[in-house]
């Protein structure tokens, strides 16, 4: 909707929630199922002003009420956390923006302290989640000590029995079979013997100066 539809249905549903609170909500002498009848339509009228205000991009500013600022088209108070995203069915969607880890903290920080963002997407099956954190302490495992985790901004992509970490430092691609807690051995490649990596199903692709342009993980579904 644009911003003159946009203000007219909004007028509308304003002069409809009104004629609500009016009729049935601030009479005294109204019977108690007509009052909750009031009351539902009320409600339901709320959560249309609720999606209808997303659309709004408060372009006519905000004006002072009480210690808060209202926008003057939709009246939904200024910096308030919206409870949905409205999304096109057609074309590319936006959810967010792109959030880096902070600089460094003034004092130490727990893991709930430190998140920023951490949040989670279905899209057509393939699962996507998105953690920023500053950096913080933490007791990982069965070690007794705090370790200080840096601060990091992981990506991780769950699809066909993979799951993919995109993070600052490391990316890492884990299969069906790692198992968190089980007996996992490794190395970086020349490390490894002939005879292990015969087993691998990856091709890395190189340039000409030969630095890593690509690597590849035959997905046998079966087998891995
Ligand atoms: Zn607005």
């Amino acid at each position: 909707m644009n911003k003159k539809e946009l203000k007219v249905e909004i007028a509308k549903l304003f002069k409809s929630m009104d004629y609500v609170a009016d009729r049935y909500l601030s009479k005294t002498k109204i019977n108690k199922k007509k009052s909750e009848l009031g009351y539902n339509i009320y409600q339901q009228l709320g959560l249309l002003w609720e999606f209808l205000s997303l659309q709004c991009k408060h372009w006519d500013g905000y004006k002072k009420k009480g210690d808060k600022f209202l926008c003057k088209i939709c009246r939904k108070v200024k910096g308030i956390k919206e409870k949905y995203y409205l999304l096109p069915v057609n074309g590319g969607k936006v959810i967010g923006r792109m959030v880096k880890p902070g600089k460094d903290n003034l004092r130490k920080l727990s893991k709930k302290e430190a998140e920023i963002v951490n949040d989670t997407i279905k899209f057509h099956g393939a699962k996507l989640n998105v953690a920023v954190f500053k950096e913080y302490a933490s007791k990982f495992g069965k070690l007794d000590k705090e370790i200080n985790v840096a601060a990091d901004r992981v990506v991780t992509l769950e699809e066909n029995g993979l799951v993919v970490d995109i993070s600052e430092y490391i990316t890492g691609i884990k299969t069906k079979r790692f198992k968190e807690g089980g007996r996992i051995y490794g190395g970086f490649l020349w490390e490894l013997p002939k005879k292990i990596l015969r087993k691998m199903p990856i091709i890395l692709s190189y340039d000409k100066s030969g630095k890593l342009a690509e690597i590849e993980l035959i997905h046998l579904q079966k087998k891995m």
